[in-house]
């Protein structure tokens, strides 16, 4: 009988501290609970400038399982791990961060849970140890993306999640230039399943989100999965337009009947800079709209691989 495949992916931008450690626990775990299986761990090198492409060779060169691609430059986390899926054929795959702030011990009950009959298992963070604006920004986030988009996704979902070949196969066919993993998963269907995991503080190196990037970020998601922003506009114009065929006939009705014609600069002010303002803002929206549609139309490859090491 053919042996099973688990490929792990892993993300990785100017991780040098924490490469050797990762590697060495999954290594572990790959031993010790899945001897009978064949495995390849994926690093992804997001266009590094600290080392991490040096140290993942060196790895490489003790361990043929462990394969390394290597970008031109940084193009995202998310990005990443569609090159890793690219690559990948495990019968089930692995994705993972390099910071091991979701806890990689967990990857064998994800494996058990997932072979309760689930096709996607994810690590849920149940003690987030993040600080307060990541906390609250996050969870802004999965709120408002639930709230206007029909694909619903698991608050506090960790990177560490599991699923099948089928799931793998459907993720190497997403072409999207705004990569989330978590949204596919969540649009998708199959069967998913969720497991709390243990999250930890990272312990070596810095997050690589700032708040206005990760901001960026959710927002592109969101757009990729509602035009409610746009629908939200066209009512509001709506609304607006019939308030003042109402406001229009009182002062027609104010002039021919009472004879008072209403008078109000601050007023007209008032109404002619807010509505400005609500013009360029629509307009705005429906740009990034448009803009995405354009980013996209061009066709570009969404990374580009400087080094491939197998
Ligand atoms: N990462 C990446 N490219 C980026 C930003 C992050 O490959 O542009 C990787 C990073 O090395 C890590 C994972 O994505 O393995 C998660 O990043 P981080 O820990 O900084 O995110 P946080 O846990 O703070 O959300
Ligand atoms: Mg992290």
């Amino acid at each position: 009988m053919n042996q099973e495949k688990i490929s792990i992916i892993i993300p990785v931008y100017n991780e040098k501290d924490n490469l050797n450690e990762l590697y060495n626990k999954l290594k572990k775990i790959m031993n010790e609970f899945f001897a009978g299986f064949e495995y390849e761990i994926i690093f992804v090198d997001d266009g590094s400038k600290d080392g991490s492409f040096e140290i993942l060779k060196s790895i490489h060169d003790t361990d043929n399982n462990v394969k390394i691609i290597k970008f031109s430059k940084n193009f995202g986390q998310h990005i990443a791990i569609k090159a890793g899926i690219d690559m990948a054929d495990g019968d089930y795959t692995v994705l993972t961060d390099a910071d091991m702030q979701d806890d990689p011990a967990s990857i064998n009950d994800l494996y058990g849970k997932l072979k309760e009959g689930y096709d996607v298992v994810i690590g849920i963070r149940e003690n987030r140890q993040d600080g307060f604006f990541k906390k609250i920004s996050s969870s802004l986030f999965f709120k408002t993306m639930n709230g206007l988009s029909k694909v619903k996704m698991q608050e506090n979902q960790a990177m560490l999640r599991i699923f099948n070949k089928k799931v793998l196969n459907t993720l190497k066919n997403m072409q999207e230039l705004s990569q989330n993993n978590g949204a596919f998963l969540a649009w998708m269907g199959f069967e998913q399943g969720t497991l709390p995991i243990r999250h930890q503080k990272r312990a070596k190196g810095k997050t690589k989100y700032t708040l206005l990037k990760s901001l960026r970020f959710a927002s592109e998601t969101i757009m990729n999965f509602s035009n409610k922003p746009l629908i939200y506009i066209s009512v509001f114009g709506m609304f607006i337009s019939v308030c003042s065929i109402i406001f229009s006939i009182f002062i027609i009705y104010q002039k021919l009947f009472h004879d008072v014609g209403l008078i109000g600069w601050a007023s007209t002010v008032t109404f002619i800079s807010f509505f400005s303002g609500m013009i360029l803002f629509s307009l705005g929206v429906v740009g990034l709209y448009i803009g995405k549609l354009y980013q996209q139309s061009l066709g570009r490859p969404l990374y580009i691989i400087k080094d491939k090491i197998e």
